[in-house]
Parts: C-alpha cells; structure tokens; sequence
C-alpha cells in the first residue's frame, strides 16, 4: 500500500484510537494521522504537498462531523471519506452525513472495532484508486480529441505567409497601432506608434499603457470598459507629444480568445491635426458666413430704407413737376401782359408802381416754380466743368451779408481740387440755400464752414445708395454751429414743403430744389445732424477730367431788338399771343402756328424765316425736334430757339441741354428773350457779314491759294458753325480739318500733322485748353490759336493766340497770318 492513509481524530487522541492505529500499521497501511482541531490548516497544507490519500478517516468522536466533511471534500475531491464510532451511533451519524450537502457519494460509516476494518479500507483505497485511473485516461482521451490536428506543410506555410502579410501590413500602417494584454502592458507596437511616442520600436514591448505619452486618465477608464466587455470605443483627446500640444484619436479594440474571454486590447491611434485644422477652419468659415449674412441683411435693410426714401421723393418730384410746368404757362401770360402795361402806362406813374409790384408777384412766383422744377429735377441745367472754389470764393460777399456779421464765415478749399460738372448757376442757388438755413438754425449766431475736397466713393460706401457708382466726386460741405435736426426732420428735410419754420418763415422748397438738383447733376447729398449741436450737409458731384471752361454770360449782352424774320409756334393761345405781340414790340417780323404741322407748312412756302422760336411739349405728330430737323433742311440758315414750361427727354437729355441746343425756360422776362433772341441772331449776322466779306474777295483768293496752304484743326461744338469756318478758311485757300470735340481732335492728331490748331475753349467734355495742352505735347510746331468770347489764356507754358469772339474775316486773317496775301 504505497497510498496514504489520512486519520482524523481529536486531541489528544483518545485510547481506542491508538489500538486502532496500531491496528492498522500492522496491517501495512501507510497511515498519517493529524488532530481535528488543526484538521483546517493542516490538510489544506498538505494537499499541496505528495499524494492525496485514497481514504480519509474521521473519528466521528471529534463533533460537528457534517461540517468537518465538507470541508475535507472540498480538500480531496477523490478520496473516500470513513467515519468511525461506535456500532450504536451509526444510525445518527448516517441519517446525519445523509442531510449534508456537498460531500458527494464515497462515503461510509464504520464501527472502531469492526474486525472487518482492514478489509473495508483496503476496498475503499482500492475503490479511490480505480476512479482516478478512470478519470486519468478520461482525461487523456479528451486531451487527444480537443488537440489540434498536427499542421501540414503547406497549411504551415500559409499560416507563417499570413502572419507575415499582417506584419508588413501592421508595420507600413500610417496609424499607430499598439497591442495590450489583459494586464495593459504593451506587447506589440508597429513603427508609426514608436515614431508618434518617440520611443525606440525595442522598448516599446513590455512598456505599461500607463507610460505612454497618450495616456490620460480617461485612457484607463476606457481600457476597464473594453477588458468588462464593451467591444469598440472610440476617444479624441490631446496628448503631451512634440512640441504643439498633438490632437489624436484613438480606437480601442477588444480582443477575445474562442470562448469570449478577455485577452487584450489593441489601439489603433490617428494623428488628427488635420481633421482638427480642417475642421477649425470650417468653423471660422461658417462663422464669417454667418458674419456676412449679417452684414449683407443689415446692408439690404439700410438699401431699402434709402430705396424707399427715394421713391417717396421721387413720386413727390413727378407730382411737383407737372404743377409747376403748368404755374410757368400761368405766370408767363400774366408776366407777359405787365411788361407790356408797362410800356404802355409809362407816363401814368401809379399805375407804373402798381406794375412793378404785379411784375415783383411773378418774379416771386417764378422763382417758386422754379425751386419746384429743381425738386422734380426738371430744370434745364447747363452743366459746365467748374471749378467750385472760384464759386465760392466769388460768393464770399454776398454770403457775408445774407449772413450778417454775427456769423462767422470760413472757407477751406483742399488742395488739388478736382474739376466738377455742375450748372454754376444753380450750384450758387445751393450754396445760398443752405446758407440760409444754417442762419436760421443759429439764429443769427455762430459760425458757417464751407469746406471743398476731393472725394472717393467706394464700392462699400455706395452699396447702400441707390444713386450714385462708386468712383471720384467733389465734395462740398456746409456746416454750421446751429440748432441741428431731429432724426424726424432729417428724414422729411428734402420733402418740398416740409418746413419746421412758422407761418410765413418758410417755404419747405429750399432743400428740395438742393436735392433735385444734386440728383440731376448725378450727384450724392447726405447730412449729417445733431439736435442742439449742429448740422453738415455734403454734396457729392462727379468729378470730370476737363480744366474748367468759361462760358458766356448772356446776361451781360444787352437787351436789343432788331428786323429779323421770327416763326414762334405755341399750341397755347393767349401765351402765343403775348410772345408775338413782345416780338412784334421788339421790332422783329413774326409768323405763328399753333403746332409743328402748321409750322412745317410755313417753312416751306418759301418765306425767309430767321428764327423758329418753338415750344417743346405741342400737341399733334409732329414733335418739336422733329420740326427743327426739318426747318433745318428746309431752310439751312435758320436758328432754333425752344422754350418750355419744364423741359422733357425729347430735348433735354437726363436733366441737361443737348449741346448746341439753345432752350429759354418759362416763365422769362421780356429783356431774357430780348437778350437771347438777340445773342443768336448777331451771330448769325457776325457770320453772314463774313461770308459777304469774303464774297466780295473772292477773285482775289486765287491769288492767296498760291501760297501754301496751311493744314488746320478747326475745333467747334457748333455743327453749323464749324462747317463755316472750315468754308472760310478753304476760301482764303486753307487746308482746314473740322473736329466736333476734344476726343475727336486727338484721334485726328494721332493720324496727322498741323500747322495750326483752331479750337474753341469751351468744348463739351475735354477743354479746348486741355486739348491744346495734349496737341503741343504731340507736335510741338503746332501753333494755337484760341477763339473765345474771353481774352487770352495766359497760364500756359507755351505761347498762344486769341482771337477774340466775335471775330471778323480781317482778325481771321490777321491771327492766320494771312493778312498780308489779302490784303
Ligand atoms: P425752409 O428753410 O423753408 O424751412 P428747407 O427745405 O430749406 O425749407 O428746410 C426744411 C427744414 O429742414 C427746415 O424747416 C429745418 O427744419 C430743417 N433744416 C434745414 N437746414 C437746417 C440746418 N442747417 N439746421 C437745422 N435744421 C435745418
Ligand atoms: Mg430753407
């Protein structure tokens, strides 16, 4: 019996039991013995150590024997458990081991001094010894049916070939990939997690989670989730590698063994600063986007306010037009009928006084309408380049005294400044209006400030104006130290009529007819008011590239009459007569017709017609443009003069005259038209006494061609008046090229060589002065000459001759040089 016999008894042991176990080493068992007390720690040693014993007996004497055997079954799972007592407690001891759970079934009960003992334990270990042999080869049975079969070799060489694909795979992968096992410590890093860590590739194995640059507390966190089951989890987050703070994002895998048990964990770690910029930047884009939405509504929102402004003004200036159109037919009658009283009553001196206030009562009248025109920017304007600080200045006196001398006045005109494009006599109506209320404002203290500067309108100022393009203007500012504006008034401020004035103060029409005719010369006004602090207007108007052009004051030529032929057609009946009787009284012959077909038919019954003096709006198919086309080529000669209550686009284009186009505006005074008819009509004459001068030479001209004719650039906005000068000068045998403007004249410089430029100053667009400038510049032999109603341009760096308008055939000559020949 090489299997050892456990014995478990009290201690000391008691006297049966020493019998006993001499009994039983005579037998030849091999018997250890130990006391039940210890029996715990003792047998739980010992079953770590040598052999478990194939029969376990139990000294049921010892008590609580139910506990103290399960306890050794859970010991020795395979022995047999014996337990002694006496023949008479067998029962008890059975019926009590039979109600204990967990002590399985190889169990029995014996009596201590059953001779058949021997016999019972040998059985019992013979019993043990068998089950574990079974168990044994079981076990080993199983073993060989679990094993994998042996791998064959090609199936080997699969297996490394996969393995070595996973590798390169692992090894050329731009994401860091890191495998932990079940106790986080790193067992596989491929070279993109060594270079990303810095850490040599042989140091990485081994190496705890924890001390992995990428770790962060929640990585711990993550990695119990993953170990108690969650299979996949995805973490962003920012770890202390290189220099900039690193965003990464990592994948943490789950790896389980067949059955589902817990291995590791694999890391699968991005580089995402990229994404991040990527994403960084969309955020800032959608930022800005939202940032211009903004902007853009707030920019539409203000559109819509200035759109809806103009609009008002605009249906408010439609409205005040036709009035006054019909105001000015009005006055011209009544004006008409005292100026001819007047000469009539001139020997009754009350009645004479009385006139002069009736005639005063028109003026006034006119003027109002005339502010009423402006607003419906329906005033005939004669823009010209101008330059608005010789305005100003010029205006210095009167404003002085409009303002009296408790205002102060002061003047700044920028350097530099830019030529602008206005009608000079309206502009000065401007700078008086606003003159005139910043008086009012300041209530006869304080200080004016008229300022002028070149300005840029850009395309964001612009953007939210519904009239102006971006581009170049002249600014003109007025402020004053007054009583300034409620955001109310400033709204209503150019409506015609709004004014804040008492009774009898205010007209409402000075801001108006200012904006209107801001609008009219394409310009831009805004202002700029604070109540109790002051108010600034500033005026936009387009600039021009042209130097300024001096033009005519009719107002200085007097009033004549004289013999000539007048054809007046007006549809209204008592105005007409009122005209023809004022022509009549003048001394001129007239025709009348009441519209263009009536017209046309006199102009070709042959008469000699010196004027056609016509209205602008007719009724009837036959416009008034359409009758000047045509009495200008019925009759070469004849002059056209209109006349309008307001001017429409059929003659007035966008607000300004056509060029060469004279217009008189209703209502005028008598001396106006006096003045005006008499202006056309002694050019006329001035021209006819050149033809007939030179009629009367011209035998001799033959002699003049002789010489070498000249080549000459004839300039002249005129059509007809340049087609006469380019006949004179072929007559006294010149070699004359006509331009109609500025530009023209370049092209013809650029194509050809003068000998003498001819041009006018006061040219549409480009100045004559501009011109001559530009042509010295391209052939400097050129000589220049100048006709001009004005005396000699002397600021020029080359020399220049004037001839003075009007001229005659000799001062033509004599500036030419060719005097002597013709002489
Ligand atoms: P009027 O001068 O006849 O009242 P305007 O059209 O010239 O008419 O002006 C309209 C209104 O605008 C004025 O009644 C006044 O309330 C206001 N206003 C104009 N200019 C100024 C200014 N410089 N300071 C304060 N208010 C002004
Ligand atoms: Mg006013």
């Amino acid at each position: 019996m090489n299997r050892p016999i456990l014995l478990v008894s009290g201690a000391p042991a008691p006297a049966h039991l020493f019998q006993l176990r001499e009994r039983l080493l005579a037998a030849g068992f091999h018997l250890e013995s130990t006391a039940s007390a210890q029996a715990v720690e003792l047998v739980r040693e010992k079953a770590g150590l040598g052999q478990a014993p194939d029969v376990i007996l139990v000294d049921a004497a010892v008590g609580r024997v139910g506990m103290l055997a399960r306890m050794l079954r859970g010991v020795y799972p395979a022995g047999h458990l014996m337990f002694l007592c006496s023949n008479e407690q067998v029962p008890a001891l059975r019926l009590e081991l039979q109600r204990t759970p967990m002590i399985g079934s190889y169990w029995s009960i014996a009596a201590v001094d059953d001779p058949a003992l021997e016999r019972l334990i040998a059985e019992a270990a013979h019993g043990t010894q068998r089950r574990l042999k079974l168990r044994t080869t079981l076990d080993k049975a199983n073993t060989l049916l679990q094993a994998p079969r042996p791998a064959d070799g090609l199936e080997y060489r699969r297996l490394l070939m996969s393995q070595r694909y996973l590798e390169s795979f692992l090894s050329q992968s731009s994401d860091a990939v890191v495998a932990l096992d079940h106790r986080a410590t790193v067992l596989y890093a491929n070279a993109s997690a060594a270079s990303l860590f810095a850490i040599h590739a042989a140091d990485m194995p081994g190496l705890q989670a924890s001390a992995l640059p990428c770790w962060t507390p929640a990585f711990g966190e993550y990695l119990d989730r993953i170990a108690r089951g969650e299979r996949f989890h995805t973490a962003e987050c920012d770890c202390d590698i290189g220099e900039r703070r690193l965003p990464i994002e990592v994948v943490f895998s789950r790896v389980a063994d067949e059955t589902g048990g817990f291995l590791g964990t694999t890391l699968v770690i991005r580089d995402i600063s990229a994404r991040r910029i990527a994403q960084d930047q969309l955020i800032a884009h959608q930022t800005r986007l939202e940032e211009l939405v903004n902007e853009r509504t707030e920019a539409l929102r203000t559109a819509e306010v200035a759109l809806r402004q103009s609009q008002k003004l605009e249906a408010i200036g439609k409205l005040t037009g036709g009035v006054a159109h019909d105001f000015n037919n009005i006055l011209q009658v009544i004006g008409s009928n005292l100026e001819m009283l007047q000469a009539e009553a001139r020997d009754n001196p009350v009645t004479l006084a009385r006139l002069q206030k009736a005639i005063a009562s028109v003026d006034r009248g006119a003027k109002l309408s005339s502010q009423l025109l402006s607003f419906a920017r329906r005033q005939p304007l004669q823009p010209v380049p101008t330059n608005l600080g010789r305005i100003v200045r010029d205006m210095d006196d009167l404003l002085r005294r409009v303002l009296g001398e408790s205002i102060e006045v002061e003047t700044i005109v920028g350097g530099g400044l830019w030529t602008a494009m206005v009608d000079r006599n309206q502009l000065e109506n401007v700078i008086l209006n606003l003159a005139i209320n910043a008086r009012d404002a300041m209530q006869s203290e304080g200080r004016l400030t008229i300022e002028l500067g070149n300005a840029m309108l850009d395309d964001a100022y612009v953007e939210a104006l519904t009239d102006v393009p971006a581009g170049q203007y002249v600014m003109l500012a007025v402020s004053d130290t007054g009583s300034g504006m409620s955001p109310e008034t400033m709204e209503r401020a150019f409506e015609p009529f709004f004014t804040t004035k008492p009774e009898g103060e205010g007209t409402g029409l000075g801001l108006s007819m200012v904006y209107g005719f801001v609008k009219q010369s394409g310009g831009h006004i805004r202002i700029y008011s604070e109540l109790g602090h002051g108010t600034t207007f500033k005026i936009y108007l387009p600039r021009v590239h042209a130097s300024e052009a001096l033009i005519e004051d009719v107002r200085r030529i007097p009033a004549s009459g004289g013999s000539e032929t007048i054809l007046v057609v007006e549809d209204d009946l008592a105005l007409q007569g009122t005209v023809v009787e004022m022509l009549s009284g003048l001394g001129y012959k007239t025709l009348k017709a009441n519209d263009g077909e009536s017209a046309l038919t006199i102009l070709k019954s042959g008469i000699h017609i010196d004027l056609l003096f016509t209205d602008v709006v007719m009724p009837g198919n036959v416009k008034s443009p359409e009758l000047a086309r045509q009495a200008k080529e019925i009759q070469p000669g004849i002059d056209v003069l209109f006349t309008s209550g307001y001017t429409q686009n059929a003659i007035v284009h966008g607000g300004r005259l056509d060029p060469g186009v004279e217009l008189i505006s209703k209502p005028y005074r008598r001396d106006d038209l006096a003045r005006k008819i008499g202006h056309l009509l002694a050019n006329k004459r001035q021209a006819l006494n050149l033809l007939t001068a030179l009629d009367k030479r011209e035998v001799r001209s033959e002699e003049a061609s002789a010489a070498l004719p000249r080549r000459i650039l004839v300039v002249e906005d005129n059509p007809d008046a340049l087609d006469m000068l380019c006949e004179l000068l072929k007559m006294l045998g010149q070699d004359p090229q006509g331009a109609g403007d500025g530009e023209e004249a370049i092209g013809l410089l650029a194509e050809q060589e003068f000998d003498v430029l001819l041009t006018d100053i006061g040219l549409p667009g480009m100045s004559g002065i501009d011109l001559a400038v530009q042509a010295k510049h391209r052939q400097p032999a050129l000589k220049i000459v100048f006709a001009s109603g004005y005396g000699a341009v002397d600021d020029l760096d080359f020399e220049t001759v004037s001839l003075p308008k009007p001229y005659d055939l000799a001062d033509l000559q004599r500036v030419l040089g060719l005097g002597d020949k013709l002489a």
